[in-house]
């Protein structure tokens, strides 16, 4: 389209360098060969061995997907409730899902990436929208787990018997039980990885373990996090991972840009909104404001005047964004004709409308126009509505397609924007006591999500021991300070 600046289609690379398979549907889901119009080829090649296990994953998503004999077989001993002796080529890993769409994102990554290394078929919960917000992935088959599936899922929880967790606390499994002796493997176990699990739930994440999953026909997982980073402390994924991703902070960018891909609906709505208010900016500045401050007396509505003066320092003191000239004027000789488009993300309006507020009343001291905008304010977080989660999708991609994004830390949510778009952030602290922080912001070490309640047990010494310094590529997050990340 003649909206978009020349760089910004000339020599753009639709299949993200071979990320993308050709032949694909391309008017039910224009996102899928759109994204790279609309996002700066990235610095960061997805290795030749990505793109062959990318193909292998999709040749068995499809020969054991929904619908298939392979399929129906694997449903119908799950049925039966038995133990299982033989193994098979067909292997299912189905992930449950709950949470924020920024969580989502990164669960579902997750849990691809599992899949991958153990040669798992993934397929999700086909209940929670899905399908309203992303596009199918795979060649000729479905990531949606069909309505027959046998299982009462939705009542699964961290008690339930079933739990690798309470199998290992029940002694069920591990150990010299009858089962390890024998060989058989339980037809399925449930895997509890959301952030409050415990001890026996975290073994999930050692080799011996591992090893014992490898043999079960059907993982059901539910987890909220990123769990990435502590796939690469395990050993014996260490140096599939390393010829998967030989740079290792590109790996959720690589698999977001090659799993999501936005329905319809919402790249219209993503689209739209870029060539109306951001294409025609010299420059763009995403900034992702969410607060997890509890509301006091003085604050309602998620307004906080410490979080508006903590975008205001980061953004000009990073130089992200003009000063405001004080004395009223822009000095004659530094005026230009550049202009700033602000896209902020937040479920309040109220930031969005001081920073435009400070911009209109003042001129900048180089005399560059500020202009602010914000898609939608949903004041609160409805994860179960589709409206909510489509708009918020909507906001997540306007985010990636920015010049420069300045972030909360803590958030999902922009972790996902980062991610897809392959921008280092500036990352905002969460406050104390309501002051800004000094420096109120930091540009982040890496473009990876963080693993919030990344276990802490070292598997092999079998004690508890400090997981960020293990290896040279995994270390602490510098926004949540007990989580990891890969770097
Ligand atoms: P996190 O809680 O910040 O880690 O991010 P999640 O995306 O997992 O959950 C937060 C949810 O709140 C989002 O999915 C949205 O439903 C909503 N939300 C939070 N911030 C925004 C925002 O800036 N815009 C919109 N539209 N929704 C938001």
């Amino acid at each position: 389209p003649n909206d978009l600046t020349p760089s910004q289609y000339i020599g753009y690379d639709k299949f993200l360098g071979g990320l993308l398979l050709d032949g694909f549907d391309e008017v039910s889901c224009q996102s899928r060969y759109q994204f790279a119009r609309y996002h700066k080829n990235s610095t960061r090649i997805p290795s030749s061995y990505l793109l062959e296990r990318l193909r292998r994953q999709e040749a068995l998503q499809k020969k054991c997907g929904p619908g298939t004999k392979s399929y129906k077989q694997a449903v119908k001993q799950l049925r039966s409730h038995q133990d299982i002796n033989m193994t098979t080529d067909c292997n299912y890993l189905f992930l449950t899902i709950h949470a924020g769409l920024g969580n989502r994102m990164l669960e579902i990554a997750s849990a691809f990436l599992y899949a991958l290394l153990t040669n798992r078929i993934l397929l999700l919960d086909r209940y929670q929208e899905i399908d309203d917000l992303f596009c199918e992935p795979f060649p000729g088959t479905s990531w949606l787990m069909p309505s027959d599936f046998p299982l009462n899922y939705g009542e699964f929880t961290q008690s339930t018997p079933e739990s690798y967790g309470n199998m290992l606390r029940n002694k069920v499994v591990g150990g010299n039980t009858d089962r390890s002796l024998a060989g058989s493997r339980p037809p399925y176990v449930f895997l509890y990885l959301d952030g409050n699990y415990e001890f026996h739930d975290k073994l999930f994440f050692c080799e011996d373990d591992q090893q014992f999953l490898q043999g079960v026909p059907w993982l059901i997982m539910r987890t909220d996090m990123y769990f990435i980073p502590s796939l690469f402390l395990i050993p014996s994924y260490q140096d599939e991972l390393s010829r998967l991703f030989p740079e290792k902070d590109a790996v959720f960018h690589h698999l977001a840009r090659y799993l999501f891909h936005p329905t319809n609906n919402i790249w219209y709505s993503v689209t739209r909104y870029y060539r109306s208010y951001l294409a025609k900016a010299d420059k763009t500045v995403g900034i992702q404001i969410r607060i997890f401050e509890k509301e006091g007396i003085l604050q309602k509505n998620g307004r906080f005047p410490h979080v508006l003066e903590q975008i205001l320092s980061c953004a000009q003191n990073e130089k992200l964004l003009p000063e405001i000239s004080m004395t009223g004027e822009a000095s004659p000789v530094t005026k230009n004709n550049r202009t700033i488009a602000v896209l902020t993300t937040s479920l309040s309006s109220w930031y969005s409308d001081q920073i435009q507020k400070r911009y209109s009343e003042h001129p900048t001291v180089d005399g560059t126009k500020v202009e602010v905008y914000q898609p939608s304010h949903e004041e609160y977080q409805r994860s179960k509505n589709k409206k909510h989660n489509m708009k918020a999708m909507a906001e997540i991609y306007l985010l990636s397609m920015t010049d420069v994004l300045i972030t909360s830390g803590f958030s999902t949510f922009g972790y996902a924007a980062q991610g897809l778009s392959g921008q280092t952030p500036w990352v905002m602290f969460r406050s104390e006591s309501h002051a800004v922080p000094d420096p109120p912001c930091r540009r982040a070490m890496s473009i990876e999500p963080c693993f919030h309640q990344a276990p802490f047990y070292d598997c092999k010494a079998k004690k508890n021991a400090d997981l960020g310094k293990m290896v040279p590529y995994v270390w602490h997050c510098e926004d949540v300070s007990w989580g990891l990340k890969v770097v």
